[in-house]
């Protein structure tokens, strides 16, 4: 297991976001995490990267466990994300965007900057062209000078990968990517997630509403419900699954959500 939770519990007032969640995704893996809305999908993504500190249970990244840690220390062990609700630097460029990302493994120290030594300048170039590979991968070199608010919606969820990826993890966590994409838009980002898993050999945690895409292309799902895991499986098992049947389909949910949709 590259990344481990177990009996997850956080708490907002009198909610149980989390109520004693545990799962374990294998390296390389790539696993949806599914669920009706409010039933604490962002918050296990939320928990896992120290943007709230868990009230009991444990995280283990690697075996070492992370639960609490700050988000700037959980993301140097390897483990980066997206948001549900695109968290941009809106006032800089592409291509600080990313930068910023990237910098953190910039290898050398503050008298090379002060200095200007050899070190500093080659750090500096490889880190200019990593930057630019992450911007063509996505096709946004073009517009690496553009402030990211000037970006259309896809672009910016294009740019939000790309910076999480150019954080160099092990694991991505994307919440909710596709979402506000249109069905091609869509398909062509599923496609490029299975792509970038190859290439950067990622292990990815997937959030998605559109059940037929998570059902598409992940290996395995785990479905949340009021917090708790009410199933996992191979998506074929858990389309007929009893417990998720009657998540989705015993509440009023949008027909797109529906899991025979
Ligand atoms: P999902 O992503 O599955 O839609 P969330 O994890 O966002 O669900 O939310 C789970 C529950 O926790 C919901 O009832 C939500 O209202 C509540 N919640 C999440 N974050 C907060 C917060 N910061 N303050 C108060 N309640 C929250
Ligand atoms: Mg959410």
């Amino acid at each position: 297991m590259i990344l481990e939770t177990a009996g997850l519990v956080r708490h907002f007032g009198g909610i149980k976001a989390l109520d004693g969640v545990d799962i374990g995704v294998r390296c390389g893996e790539l696993v949806g995490v599914i669920g009706p809305n409010g039933s604490g999908k962002t918050t296990l993504f939320n928990v896992i990267t120290g943007i709230y500190r868990p009230d009991g249970g444990s995280v283990r990244m690697e075996g070492a466990s992370i639960g609490g840690l700050p988000p700037h220390r959980i993301t140097r062990l390897g483990i980066a994300r997206t948001f549900q609700n695109i968290r941009l630097f809106r006032e800089l460029s592409v291509a600080d965007n990313v930068r910023i990302a990237h910098h953190q493994h910039v290898r050398y120290g503050p008298a090379d900057a002060v200095c200007r030594t050899g070190s500093f300048h080659r750090e500096e170039r490889r880190m200019r062209e990593e930057v630019e590979g992450f911007l063509s991968l996505f096709s946004l070199q073009d517009r690496r000078g553009e402030l990211a608010k000037n970006l259309s919606y896809g672009d910016q969820r294009k740019l939000e990968i790309a910076r999480a990826l150019a954080c160099c993890p092990k694991v991505l966590l994307l919440d909710e990517p596709a979402a506000g994409m249109n069905p091609s838009e869509v398909a062509k980002l599923m496609e490029f997630i299975l792509q970038i898993r190859e290439r950067f050999r990622l292990t990815v945690l997937l959030i998605e509403h559109q059940m037929r895409l998570v059902m598409g292309i992940c290996e395995r799902l785990v479905v949340l419900d009021f917090g708790r895991v009410i199933a996992e499986g191979v998506p074929s098992a858990i389309r007929k699954h009893p417990r998720v049947v009657e998540a989705y389909l015993g509440r009023n949910v949008p027909s797109g959500n529906r899991i025979h949709g």
